[in-house]
């Protein structure tokens, strides 16, 4: 029988995920001798035995990696047989830096479920159990390299079994850091608001107060969440009060698969993202007859469900057999409480108890976001499960680049060699609490990612925080990028790409070159550099901000635009409504103040919305343009004419066609779905003309907020595929300003390269 001996090297994200007792498993069980170990390069595999099992040792690798290995790049070499005796799991080379990345928070895998729900086994019931396959990793980490001193789990010493468990190199939770169990792990409580401790299992009792119609607090992974029955149209309605949140949708989780079926429509793919290892929320078409309370999103034709991601919330929803509203726990849109006394500070007011335990969060992390457009994960927000996974990109940083930003939706982005660390959600920097939180994680990130940027990347905006934070850093250098540029950029870099395309980034508001407020933008663009081809009209926004929390004055300044006086005589409710409020608005956008012109998509969105009756004032930005979407019926498919001349496209126009068809008694779904048409038609033709002028053969991007509308989105994209167009979406960072930073990122090395 013929002895071969062969070297196997693997390289990517195979530290600190199971990969040396996946490796060790499969030597031994094809009886193979030799050993495997961790370098600074990531693992090293020799194997020695027969020449058969030698072979399906190499294939077996390529195909069978633990499920959170991501790898990048493999290798093998043949050696001469040694005589080795046994298969061994090395101590990690002590001279040369094992760069152990660090992964993403993981939902709870199988086996560990099943032993929760197994009367015989030791962590039956446990809500803390985990392995090396899943659990809490980036949440809990503290600095690097990524060992149980540096997590949050420094201070509970393993006993005995799980010792031994954790160093056996044949078990799952061979070297899993945060391996617990209830004779040495976190434990359970449930408080009242005074801190005293209630009498019962913590879980059912928590479950118990949950099916009365109370509010919980729950502590999770990346921070507290508040929780109460979804189908309590009180509860709901109560915690809204509360938590001083008066529209946006809350998410919901629920027991079960079954349970995700009854609440929405959920396609395959949309099941499977809910299923993911990540278990984001998922934007689902609600069910009709759904047994959800009104008020968890009100006027919204989807729902955001999750599943459980850890044994506690599998426990507690097993306990409580029905679906919970589980939203970020904080006032508004404050960051989530992640820290027990600020959480006791901040919440108490809002909940009636408490669920605690006494694992500390190091980092904050919300719940990500995303819906599923043509197959395919389409991010919304990113965060738990998601951050703070790379995004692999082409080509290589040529220096360490930090890029600072947006404003709102705001993430940062670390960027060396291939990879491009896109922070997870930090919120909207408009509080000393977002703006501290923001700073404490980049400190985080530059420590445990061991990258000191040399080029730092910010927003033209001059007053966004992030820019001025930027700006007095001192000692690095700065590049300034234009946000719809960044929004692009960081389209074409989601989908590794470098060459030249027509950009379509329509968004709420972006600083444009010339002041102006930009945000439906047809730029001829690559990383280095930006043309802008052809945009919205502009139109003046009256109160500037107040125009954004009063899409009203949207609507009456594209109505005069349209229809000059005569817009007062036209017979709709919007008229009657709102013409006694014109006049001061429509004064101070003919003479220039504080109205500044602008080309957003949103606010043109706003303008029709606000026409259609849905809401004159919003508490968010976008309330009522998300709204435009989720009333518009899909099967019209008629538009509403839009000019384009010059590169400008006429939005007055759309304005105009809605307001007539208004006038006619035309109903709301059928009016928001041709505008849709209309404008997605627009910005096809528009395109098209781009392409033949300027003999642009490369794809069309589509970045921006607005892309968050799916319906937008499906029009463009096959009317683009039509007119023979490649078209570019969103896969691995949002569409949104959260993907932004990603963009400066990749244009500051682009920069930076040329020179
Ligand atoms: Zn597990
Ligand atoms: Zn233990
Ligand atoms: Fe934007």
């Amino acid at each position: 029988m013929a002895i071969e001996r062969r070297r196997h090297r693997i390289e990517g994200t195979v530290q600190g995920v199971g990969f040396r007792p996946f490796v060790y498993g499969l030597a031994t069980d094809l009886a193979l001798t030799g050993f495997v170990l961790n370098d600074s390069a990531g693992v090293l595999v020799e194997v020695e035995g027969a020449a058969g099992a030698v072979a399906e040792f190499g294939s077996r690798l390529a195909t069978e990696v633990p499920p959170l290995a991501v790898v990048d790049h493999m290798e093998q070499a043949p050696l001469d047989p040694i005589g080795s005796a046994v298969f061994e799991i090395r101590i990690s080379d002590a001279g040369g830096k094992v760069a152990a990345a660090i992964t993403p928070d993981v939902a709870t895998c199988s086996q560990c479920l099943a032993e929760t729900r197994d009367p015989a086994a030791r962590r039956y019931g446990y809500p803390f159990t985990n392995c090396t396959n899943c659990g809490p990793r980036f949440t809990i980490t503290k600095g690097i390299p990524y060992d149980r001193p540096n997590t949050t789990m420094s201070s509970f010493a393993m006993c005995e079994q799980c010792r031994a468990e954790y160093e056996d190199p044949s078990d799952r939770r061979f070297h899993a850091q945060p391996i617990a169990c209830p004779d040495c792990g976190p434990r359970l409580r449930l408080i009242d608001c005074e801190g005293t401790e209630l009498a019962g299992d913590p879980i059912e009792a928590a479950a118990t107060m949950i099916r009365d119609g109370h509010i919980v607090a729950i502590k999770g992974l990346g921070g507290y969440h508040l929780s109460c029955d979804a189908a309590d149209e009180s509860a709901v309605a109560e915690l809204r009060a509360r938590k001083g949140r008066e529209a946006k949708p809350l998410a919901v989780m629920v027991p079960s698969f079954e349970w995700a079926c009854r609440l929405g429509d959920t396609t395959p793919d949309e099941t499977a993202a809910l299923a993911s290892r990540r278990r984001p929320i998922v934007l689902v078409r609600r069910r009709s007859g759904a047994q959800v309370a009104p008020s968890v999103a009100p006027g919204n034709r989807h729902l955001g469900i999750m599943l459980p991601y850890t044994p506690l919330h599998h426990l507690l929803l097993a306990a409580v057999g029905r679906p919970i509203v589980l939203t970020s726990g904080n006032l508004s849109d404050e960051p989530i409480a992640y820290r027990d006394d600020d959480a006791r500070a901040r919440l108490g007011r809002i909940v009636d108890a408490f669920l605690v335990h006494d694992r500390d969060i190091h980092l904050r992390c919300d719940d990500s976001v995303v819906r599923v457009f043509d197959g395919r994960e389409y991010p919304l927000r990113r965060a738990r499960g998601f951050a703070p996974e790379p995004v692999t990109i082409e080509p290589s940083f040529v220096r360490p680049v930090l890029a600072a930003g947006p404003e709102l939706k705001h993430t940062f982005c670390l960027g060396a060699g291939r990879r491009a660390i896109v922070s997870h959600h930090i919120g909207d920097l408009e509080s000393y609490e977002a703006m501290t939180a923001f700073v404490e994680a980049v400190e985080h990130y530059t420590r445990i990612f061991e990258i000191t940027p040399e080029v730092v990347a910010h927003d033209l905006h001059p007053e966004y925080l992030s820019t001025k934070w930027a700006q007095d850093l001192g000692g690095v250098e700065l590049v300034g990028v234009q946000h719809h540029h960044a929004h692009i950029a960081s389209c074409l870099a989601d989908n590794n790409r470098t060459d030249a395309v027509i950009g379509l980034a329509l968004d709420g508001t972006g600083y444009g070159d010339d002041g102006a407020i930009w945000g439906c933008e047809l730029l001829i663009c690559d990383l280095a550099g930006y043309r802008r081809a052809a945009h919205l009209s502009y139109v003046p926004m009256p109160g500037g901000a107040a125009a954004i929390r009063e899409p009203w004055r949207m609507a009456a300044v594209y109505l005069h635009a349209a229809f000059g006086p005569a817009a007062a005589g036209l017979e709709l409710d919007f008229v009657a409504r709102t013409e006694e409020r014109w006049g001061p608005v429509l004064a101070m956008a003919e003479r220039s103040i504080n109205s500044p012109p602008t080309s957003s998509a949103g606010r043109l969105f706003d303008a029709v919305a606000s026409l259609c009756g849905l809401g004159d004032r919003v508490s968010y930005e976008g309330q009522v343009a998300a709204q435009l979407e989720q009333v518009a019926d899909p099967g019209v498919l008629d538009a509403y004419p839009c000019s384009v001349s010059a590169g400008r496209i006429d939005g007055a126009e759309l304005v105009a066609a809605a307001a007539e068809d208004l006038e006619r008694g035309a109903p709301v779904p059928q009016v928001a779905a041709r505008f849709h048409n209309g404008l997605a038609g627009a910005l096809v033709r528009t395109c098209e003309k781009i392409r033949s002028d300027e003999k642009e053969s490369g794809p069309v991007a589509l970045s921006g907020g607005t892309w968050q509308n799916l319906l937008l989105l499906e029009r463009v994209t096959s009317g683009l595929e039509r007119a023979g167009l490649e078209v570019l979406v969103h896969h691995r960072v949002p569409p949104n300003d959260g993907g932004i930073s990603l963009g400066q990122a990749v244009i500051a090395n682009a920069r930076s390269a040329g020179r």
